[in-house]
Order: C-alpha cells, then sequence, then structure tokens
C-alpha cells in the first residue's frame, strides 16, 4: 500500500509470554522472532522500560497480597490503572475520565461504569494517591443528581423542537405556491438534526448562513450552487428565535404563470392580513 491507502498489519509483542504476534484484521497469529526482524517496518513503537515503574508494580502487588482489611474503599480509573501497570511513566491518577465536573458520575455512563472503575482497599489507595498524586479521591459513586436534571432537560428540548420543526415543515409542504422561501445553510441544518435526532451531542451554535449568502447591491441573496435548504418563514423564525444567527436569505419565486386559484389564493391572503 501507499502513506494514505493499502492494507498494513503489525506485529506486537505479548509482554507477559513474550511471544510475538501478527495482527492482521481480525486475525492474529503467532509468529517468530525472525519473521518480524525480518519485516519491512514503516512504524516503530517502542515500550519504554523503566526500573523504578517495575519496583512499584511489585511494591503494589505486594500489598494485594497481604489485603489488610480496610473500612473504606477507593474506586480507580481502569485506564489509568492499564498506565500504571505498563507506562514507565504513567502520570497523576485520572479520576476525572469517569467522574462528571459535578464529581458524581455522569448519567451516560452509569450504565458500563464496572468498566470504567475498579475498587481498591484504602491501603492500596493510600499508597498510589500518595507517590503519584491526581485523583480525586473516591468512595462514594452515585449518579450525579445535576447532570441528571441537566440531561433530562436536553432531551425534552431535543423531542420539542423536532416535534415543531416537523408540523411547520408539513404547513409548508401543502402551502401549493409560497411567496417566499427562507434558506438555511444545509451544514448548519445537519448540525441540528444530528442534535435533536441523536441520544447525546451538543446543540449547534447560532445559525451560520454566512457560506450560502452573498450581498449583492445590498441585498442578501443566495450563492450559486449553494448548500442549502428551503424552510418557511415560520419555520425560520422559529429556529432563529432559539438559536439567532443570519444573515436571512429569502427567495422570493418569480409568478410566472398566475393561475386564477392561486390569485384567489393570494387575495385571500391579502384580505386575512388585513383583516388582521
Ligand atoms: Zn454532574
Amino acid at each position: 500500500g501507499t502513506a494514505s491507502s493499502g492494507h498494513y498489519i503489525a506485529y506486537c509483542r505479548n509482554n507477559l509470554n513474550n511471544l510475538w504476534y501478527e495482527f492482521d484484521d481480525q486475525s492474529v497469529t503467532e509468529v517468530s522472532e525472525s519473521t518480524v526482524q525480518n519485516a519491512e517496518a514503516y512504524v516503530l513503537f517502542y515500550r519504554k522500560s523503566s526500573e523504578e515503574a517495575q519496583k512499584e508494580r511489585r511494591r503494589i502487588s505486594n500489598l494485594l497480597n497481604i489485603m489488610e482489611p480496610s473500612l473504606l474503599q477507593f474506586y480507580i480509573s481502569r485506564q489509568w490503572l492499564n498506565k500504571f501497570k505498563t507506562f514507565a511513566e504513567p502520570g497523576p491518577i485520572s479520576n476525572n475520565d469517569f467522574l462528571c465536573i459535578h464529581g458524581g458520575v455522569p448519567p451516560r455512563k452509569a450504565g458500563y461504569i464496572e468498566d470504567l472503575v475498579l475498587m481498591l482497599p484504602q491501603n492500596i489507595w493510600d499508597n498510589l494517591y500518595s507517590r503519584y498524586g491526581g485523583g480525586p479521591a473516591v468512595n462514594h459513586l452515585y449518579i450525579c443528581h445535576t447532570c441528571q436534571i441537566e440531561a433530562e432537560k436536553i432531551e425534552k428540548r431535543r423531542k420539542t423542537e423536532l416535534e415543531i420543526f416537523i408540523r411547520l415543515n408539513r404547513a409548508f409542504q401543502k402551502e401549493d405556491s409560497p411567496a417566499t422561501f427562507y434558506c438555511i445553510s444545509m451544514q448548519w441544518f445537519r448540525e441540528w438534526e444530528s442534535f435533536v435526532k441523536g441520544k447525546d451531542g451538543d446543540p449547534p451554535g447560532p445559525i451560520d448562513n454566512t457560506k450560502i449568502a452573498v450581498t449583492k447591491c445590498g441585498n442578501v441573496m443566495l450563492r450559486q450552487g449553494a448548500d442549502s435548504g428551503q424552510i418557511s418563514e415560520e419555520t425560520w423564525n422559529f429556529l432563529q428565535s432559539i438559536y439567532g444567527g443570519g444573515p436571512e436569505v429569502i427567495l422570493r419565486p418569480p409568478v410566472v404563470h398566475v393561475d386564477p386559484d392561486i390569485l384567489q389564493a393570494e387575495e385571500k391572503i391579502e384580505v386575512e392580513t388585513r383583516s388582521l
């Protein structure tokens, strides 16, 4: 293959049995050391060895064997533990990888929290914590109430926005010949769509029509070949009231052929508008 495409395989050494393996997509096979030595490597990864790290690992595993009874249990990030088991310099304990900013478990991680944390007796925690720092110390796991409320609020918002959009768009589709179309950047629209349809992900920023708009003689017009969609004035106002942004790109389709029915309909709208 080339640098941008092709098929690549990897040779990795298992640190536990010191044997080499070939990783080729879904198949893994044991290979000899000479196979690895004669391969044309294009990238090499080394593992930094450290006497000190080895010593620390031995010290902790000895402590684990003592099994000192402890009143308190502490939770530690499995991700950090993996670093501790394999890295020369594991760095500070990173318990924030399973906590929210409020110090609880984020609701979306609650379902697989066992995959993220390991419970340690107090003496082991104290040892690791005093040696590596970081943290924070966690001896109670709970689903964060603040995040839970926040998640419910955003879920409700998603549903409402989607429902209102569908309703407004249905009404727009039924209109025979709308006098105006509002154009919206599809790039922004897709972001909004994935927010309202998705399970997580943040709401998009303000509507950004700058890429689909072009100013001619002081008027904002639709740029030719722009990636844009058409929505009704009501839908535009609805989205704009929530997200802000702009600019407004309005299309007024020219009336080519005036059908008597359409004329009547237009008159009707006018009369109705006046009576308001
Ligand atoms: Zn929280």
